[in-house]
């Protein structure tokens, strides 16, 4: 392997310890509720890693768990009692929603003063126009990854791979904002490998277990790993084939232990961000 590794767990938890401290520095105690609706069961694990590290920062966490029979109505109930809590500073309805619900309805009818997942259309047209104001977690994380490494994104040559609203998208306005030249690629992109290999810094966020292989970057580039992929074997991978890349790329985030945990440390950021800003 010849490329740096970039820590995330450490990075998140440096950015944890921080947002703890300002916490404690704020004089009050900021309220996140995080609502799941069924039992999924990965969803659930993220739910409970979510409320674990909101409370460990000192955040006051509140999960809601309503069955997956829940209706659309219900649940749209739910989130405008939400809105109009004093006590709760963030919101975050955990994806997928179970079918016959519509997320977009529920994402839209959450207080985008309160959308710690940056998902709501005014937060996504803030950051569109270079202002952003509460930014979706994990592209968020991404950024401050980079920054944490001395990667340089001003003039860098950026692929985004992938364009979901989550990451995809939101992570190609950060790095445009960043004064990256951004590309967003997909899977209706012709050469993929091409165009990764003109990249000074590669984001792969598709969901396409080791898709991205060491010929693909360009000698020296770094790699950010957004995939979480669960093999047959129950181990975890990304998007990119770790090793093969790691000995092109200049730096790599790994999987587990990348992305992910800056994923958890930012929505602790962003609820710490919406109670300043609401309190
Ligand atoms: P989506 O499935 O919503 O989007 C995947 C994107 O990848 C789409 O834009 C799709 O293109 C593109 N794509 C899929 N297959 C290919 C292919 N063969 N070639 C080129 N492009 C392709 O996934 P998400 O964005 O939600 O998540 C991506 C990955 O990141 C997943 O592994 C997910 O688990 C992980 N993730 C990790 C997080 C973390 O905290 N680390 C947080 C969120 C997600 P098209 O639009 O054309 O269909």
């Amino acid at each position: 392997m010849t490329a740096r590794l970039i820590d995330g767990k450490a990075v998140a938890a440096t950015l944890r310890a921080e947002v703890a401290e300002k916490v404690r520095a704020a004089g009050f105690t900021p309220g996140l509720a995080v609502v799941l609706v069924g039992e999924d069961p990965a969803s659930s694990v993220y739910v409970r890693t979510k409320d674990r590290a909101a409370r460990e920062a000192g955040i006051d966490a509140r999960t809601i768990r309503l069955p997956a029979d829940t209706s659309q109505t219900d649940l749209l109930g739910v989130i405008r009692t939400l809105n109009t809590d004093p006590a709760i500073d963030g919101i975050l309805v955990q994806l997928p929603l179970p079918n016959g619900i519509d997320a977009r309805a529920v994402i839209e009818a959450i207080d985008p003063a309160k959308d710690v997942d940056g998902f709501h259309p005014v937060n996504v047209g803030h950051l569109a126009n270079g202002h952003p104001a509460l930014v979706p977690c994990t592209p968020l994380g991404v950024m401050k990854l980079l920054r944490s490494a001395g990667i340089e994104t001003r003039g860098a040559r950026a692929v985004v791979l992938g364009r979901s609203a989550i990451v995809g998208r939101p992570m190609a306005a950060l790095l445009l904002t960043a004064d990256a030249t951004v590309t967003i690629a997909h899977s209706r992109t012709r050469d993929l490998p091409a165009e990764c290999r003109g990249a000074d810094i590669l984001i792969a966020a598709v969901g396409r277990p080791e898709m991205v292989r060491g010929d693909w970057i360009k000698p020296g580039a770094a790699v950010i790993d957004v995939g979480i992929n669960r093999l047959p074997d129950g181990r975890l991978t990304g998007d990119a084939a770790f090793v093969s890349c790691a000995g092109v790329a200049g730096a790599i985030t790994p999987v587990p232990g990348g992305v992910g945990p800056m994923t958890v440390a930012c929505l602790l950021e962003n609820t710490l961000t919406a109670a300043l800003r609401r309190r």
